[in-house]
């Protein structure tokens, strides 16, 4: 030991900290989408109002150096318009997450906030109280970019044990994703639920059902909190739709999807009706629906063909499943499964919006 004659143990000397009176302030973390498709924060000081909450409408206009990530640097201030507040699970209550919308010096939408739009399309068609809820599959790399467990040079034994799976040498890091579950309860996150995935190192989390705008809000800062957890462990995430070649399942963000019409007796046939319309708009959803999809959506690995609409009761192959549950009751919803796992989520409920209701 050079310089000290003690172990530091960095846990319990963060925690020593985090402790802390904080005199009548609370940290807030904005959040914001980034042009590469991930989150960006930062964090600023605000007033303690004596334990009562935010709203977001109190909250500061902040903004970043647009230079650094996307906009041209002589006009590069990019404003962060605060959306939705979430508990911070890192520092604790009261210290908040402020999940934020990028806008222009001239007031017009950053070219990466889909939010924008999305929520004029659920403000229009709010009387069909569309509920969504997203089933987000990841992959979890080492630093190396390699998927943890799997051997330095070669694969691993074929897919079959690990969906679901339970034991050392069937998952890894479940620590990771335990810790994200309960971020995201403590945060005030629809979480639904979590499994491990058919690829080794894969695993999904389900965020719904939410209603309208919610549902990109929410899991864009469960997004957030993931990367932040990984970060934490040393591990990095990965959305890509296919990031191992071969006979390896990729990575979806299947999007599960009712109206108040669907989900009463005689909803199958608002199903239905959603569903040709969906079938007319193949390429338009196709076209927001993730990055490098044409990689995963081959038809096989339990999924539909790029270029052609399926759907059925049960069926995993297809682009529309019906659940089996929906099918025997009559009503209820439909599962999208085409989206891709890097897709926007206020993207894909955005255009389902759109294609069922109208444009705005
Ligand atoms: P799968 O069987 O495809 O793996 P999951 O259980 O992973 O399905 O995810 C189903 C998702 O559907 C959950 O996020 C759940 O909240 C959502 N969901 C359930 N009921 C509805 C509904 N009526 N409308 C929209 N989403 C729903
Ligand atoms: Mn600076
Ligand atoms: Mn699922
Ligand atoms: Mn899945
Ligand atoms: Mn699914």
């Amino acid at each position: 030991m050079a310089t000290t004659d003690a172990v530091i143990s960095r846990t319990e000397t963060l925690n020593k900290y985090l402790k802390l009176d904080q005199r009548g302030s609370i940290i807030a973390e904005y959040v914001w989408i980034d042009s590469e498709g991930g989150t960006r924060a930062k964090a600023r000081t605000l007033k303690d109002k004596g334990g009562e909450k935010y709203e977001v409408s109190e909250l500061p206009t902040w903004n970043f150096d647009g230079s650094s990530t996307e906009a041209p640097g002589e006009n590069s201030d990019v404003y962060l318009k605060p959306v939705a507040i979430f508990d911070d699970p890192f520092r604790g209550s009261p210290n908040i997450l402020v999940l934020s919308e990028c806008i222009n010096a001239d007031g017009t939408p950053n070219k990466f906030n889909y939010r924008h739009e999305c929520s004029k399309l659920m403000e229009a068609h709010a009387d069909h109280e569309p509920w969504f809820g997203l089933e987000q599959e990841y992959t979890l790399l080492d630093l190396n970019d390699r998927p943890y467990g799997w051997p330095m040079n070669g694969f691993p034994a074929p897919q079959g044990p690990y969906y679901c799976g339970v034991g050392a040498g069937k998952v890894v890091q479940r620590d990771i994703v335990d810790s994200h579950y309960k971020a995201c309860l403590y945060a005030g996150i629809k979480i639904a639920g979590t499994n491990a995935e058919v690829m080794p190192a894969q695993w999904e989390f389900q965020v719904g059902p939410c209603l309208g705008i919610e549902m990109g809000d929410h899991l864009w800062m469960a997004r957030y909190l993931l990367a932040r957890i990984a970060e934490d462990f040393g591990a990095k995430i990965s959305v890509h739709p296919k990031p191992i070649p071969g006979d390896w399942n990729g990575a979806g963000l299947h999007s599960n999807f009712s109206t108040k019409e669907m989900r009463v007796e005689g909803g199958m046939a608002h199903i239905e009706a959603a569903i040709k319309k969906l079938e007319g708009r193949h390429q338009e959803h196709i076209a927001v629906y993730g990055e490098d999809n044409e990689k995963r959506l081959t038809g096989r690995h339990e999924t539909g063909a790029i270029d052609k609409f399926t759907w059925g009761v049960a069926n995993r192959g297809a682009s529309i499943r019906i659940p089996r549950e929906v099918g025997a009751k009559g009503y209820g919803y439909f599962e999208d499964r085409r989206p891709a796992s890097n897709a926007d989520p206020y993207r894909i409920t955005g255009i389902i919006v759109e294609t069922c209701f109208g444009a705005v």
